[in-house]
This record gives structure tokens, sequence and C-alpha cells, in this order.
């Protein structure tokens, strides 16, 4: 369990193959996956790992990918 962060993605996102993608290649810290078949995974083990770029956020449609700082009251980006 994330200690520090927590994130959170839209099902209609989740399950968007293309979105998918696209937001496991932005993270530079390898916080999304791909399941086999596409769909998009958080890697939990990672949260913590969370730079606060945005790149996720950016990458997808408004309001459908949350990044929370669980230590700053629970803000998000
Ligand atoms: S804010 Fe940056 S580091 Fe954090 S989950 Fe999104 S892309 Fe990855």
């Amino acid at each position: 369990m994330s200690l520090f962060i927590d994130v959170k993605v839209a099902p209609v996102v989740a399950s968007d193959r293309v979105l998918a993608a696209k937001l496991t290649e932005v993270c530079p810290v390898d916080i999304y996956a791909q399941n086999e078949d596409g769909t998009l995974r958080v890697v939990e083990p990672n949260l913590d790992e969370c730079v606060l770029c945005r790149l996720c956020i950016d990458a997808a449609p408004a309001g459908t990918v949350t990044v929370r700082k669980l230590y700053d009251g629970g803000a998000a980006l």
C-alpha cells in the first residue's frame, strides 16, 4: 500500500487501450502498466515513486486521472 500517493483512474480510461498505452508511456516511474488485454493497471508498489510531474493528468481527458498527495491532507495535483 502507498503511504504518500494515491492515483485514481476513471474506468472509461482504464479500459481504453490507447489511453492505457499513453499513460504507460508517459509516466517516468512506471506507475502505470498494461494488462495482457491492454487495459490499464496501477502498479501499487511504484506509487510512492511519483515525481508529481502531471504528465499522466495531461495525457488523459480532463478529470479522469487524479493524483493525490496523501501527506498533504490529500491535496490533488
Ligand atoms: S504525476 Fe508523473 S510520476 Fe506521478 S503518476 Fe503521473 S506521470 Fe507518473
